[in-house]
This record gives structure tokens, sequence and C-alpha cells, in this order.
């Protein structure tokens, strides 16, 4: 990534959404005295979702700022890779070797300390390394509060670190998700957060 200052976006004002949280519902107590209540329960549902459908929208900048399309990229990809590091992960590296690819991989905290040396191999081979969660709690993980937030994504960090020896600058959600507790952690690690434009769908049968 010879270009990789420029597509630093670290979140700079993570809590941006509060005012627009308190406004909206602001403007719901408002309609619902002014107008009568099905308006205001309505606007109050509507509000609400407003709020809660970025969180699953992967490439969605309204919680954290994110990439998802590189700038002037011509004919080039970035190749990402999730999850890791397991048992595949020679296979796929011996198939990147083959086609003299170079990917970013996207791993998880407590498979890092489980696989130390697969991390090593992956970065001797040339490759990048991204913080993809401690434990990557893919149900809950929209849900978690900020306390735990900020241990998924400080502990992998923090098992990354231990394991390369160097400072690791990029995220991804698990699943894509994004709350409003994921942009404070970002911004105290340094980390930009990375979404997709395309992806294998090869995480289902
Ligand atoms: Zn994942």
């Amino acid at each position: 990534m010879t270009n990789a200052g420029t597509l630093h976006r670290i979140p700079t004002r993570p809590w941006r959404w509060v005012p627009w949280l308190v406004l909206s519902q602001l403007a719901v107590i408002l309609v619902w005295v002014l107008a009568g209540w099905h308006w205001g329960l309505a606007l109050m549902v509507a509000s609400h979702a407003l709020f809660m459908v970025p969180v699953f929208l992967p490439n969605s900048r309204f919680y954290a700022p994110v990439l998802s399309r590189l700038p002037a990229a011509g004919n080039s990809v970035w190749l990402t890779i999730d999850d890791g590091p397991s048992e595949q992960t020679p296979a796929v590296l011996d198939l990147l070797d083959r086609h003299q690819a170079k990917a970013t991989f996207f791993l998880v905290g407590e498979r890092v300390l489980a696989h130390p040396a697969l991390v090593e191999e992956i970065l001797r081979r040339g490759h990048d390394l991204g913080n993809h969660s401690h434990s990557h709690p893919q149900a809950r993980f929209w849900r978690l509060g900020p306390g735990t937030m900020a241990a998924e994504i400080e502990g992998c960090q923090q098992a990354l670190q231990a394991v390369s020896g160097r400072p690791v600058r990029w995220y991804r959600s698990v699943v894509g998700m994004t709350n409003p507790f994921v942009a404070p952690v970002l911004r105290k690690l340094g980390l930009v957060r990375v979404g997709w434009s395309a992806r294998g769908y090869d995480g289902v049968g």
C-alpha cells in the first residue's frame, strides 16, 4: 500500500451522532404533543430505525468513517481476508504466492495467540495485518456496550502487537457491523475502518 497515507481516515468526532439523536427525540416529543400520539409514535419508530440501520451497513459512514473503495485504484484491487489465522492459512498463502498477490489479513486476537507461527508466516510472505476483534462474537457484535467493544478491539490490537511486534492500523468490524461504540476505540488506537466493495461469499456453504 504505497499510498496508505492518503487512506488514513481515523475517526475524529466519534460522538457526532449524539446531538442528532437528541434533536430527533425532541422532535418526537414535539410532534407527540402537537399532533397526537399516532404521529408521535410513528416518528419515534422511524427515528429509532434511522439510528439502528447504519449499524448493519458495512459501508455506512454514519458512526465511523470507512474505506470501501480505493481512490484512483486503476486496475488494482485490495485483497482482504478475514477470520484467520487457521489451519487453512498456509493454503491461502500458497495460493496468493502462485499469483504473486499481496493481501491484508484481518485476524482474530484469540486465534493470533493460538497460532503465532502462522502470523509470522503471513508477515514473512509480505502481507499486511488488520484487527478483526479479539473473539469474533458475530451474533452479538452489533449490540456490544462501550466496555465490551473496547475490550474486543483492544484485545486484538494487543495480541497483534505482541506477536507481530508492529502496530496495526487497519480494522474491520465483525460481519461489517459498526455500532456507536466502535469509533471512540478506533480514534484511541489510531485505527482505520475498512469495509468492502465486493465479497467472495466463501463464508457460506
Ligand atoms: Zn469475520
